[in-house]
């Protein structure tokens, strides 16, 4: 079931306007609906783990991967999760303005562009992190396909939609050491018979990581199915809660 909404009339919707940043509703610049204020305060991740790029006040692995390296082998993000991604984001997920997407994914693929110009490696393949189907029917949208699609575009990679399944039984996690809470949430993912990671150093996507411990579990999903490597793109990294 593909419940994405029409594409093309939303995608580009921004090439239409009159040039007015989003924001502020002064003139915009370049070929983005931001004015240069407006996009020069947004909330960049400036120093954060090299790892799972959790904010932190320097650009050294935090705690949590120096206790225990994830599976992924870097998260790549632009962004901060705070005002005003996270109301833009929340326009895209939950009002379905695609638009807002866009301009994020955006933002995306030009830190990606430019990482990959410093010696980031490029991944083979895209994989939007999987949504289960009862919350996929529920709102019949899932934002990591689409910023999956506008990468895979962008970016000239390929990227295959069905290859994750989320089978929608994650068990409650409270009361549960780190090490059953991975195993429980490593179960709550398979592989369909169409994937074929072996060998392929692969790029998960997906709207915000906040813990990491999703991207973790398919990560070592894929790297146990034969995967080189794993990466994880997301438009908005959160602060780990303490
Ligand atoms: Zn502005
Ligand atoms: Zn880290």
């Amino acid at each position: 079931m593909d419940c994405q909404p029409n594409i093309i009339k939303q995608v580009y919707k921004w090439l239409l306007f009159d040039q007015t940043c989003w924001l502020c509703e002064e003139p915009s610049h370049g070929d983005l609906p931001l004015c240069h204020g407006c996009e020069d305060d947004l909330p960049w991740l400036l120093s954060h783990c090299p790892c799972c790029a959790e904010p932190l006040a320097s650009a050294q692995l935090c705690r949590h991967c120096q206790q225990r390296r994830p599976h992924f082998a870097t998260v790549i993000s632009p962004l901060r999760y705070a005002f005003p991604v996270d109301s833009l984001l929340q326009r895209f997920k939950a009002d379905q303005q695609t638009h807002y997407g866009r301009l994020l994914s955006h933002l995306l693929a030009r830190h990606l562009q430019h990482a990959y110009a410093e010696g980031l490696a490029r991944p083979d393949l895209l994989l939007p992190v999987p949504q289960a189907n009862t919350r996929l029917r529920q709102r019949g949208f899932n934002q990591a396909q689409w910023l999956c699609r506008w990468l895979s575009a962008t970016l000239e990679l390929p990227w295959q939609r069905r290859w994750l399944h989320d089978n929608g039984q994650h068990q409650s996690q409270k009361k549960l050491s780190a090490r059953a809470r991975a195993r429980n949430l490593r179960a709550a993912f398979s592989l369909t018979e169409h994937a074929k990671p072996g060998g392929l150093h692969i790029a998960l996507v997906d709207d915000i990581v906040t813990t990491g411990s999703t991207a973790n579990a398919l990560a070592a999903l894929l790297l146990s199915a034969g995967a080189a490597q794993v990466d994880v793109y997301c438009v908005a990294r959160t602060a780990k809660i303490p």
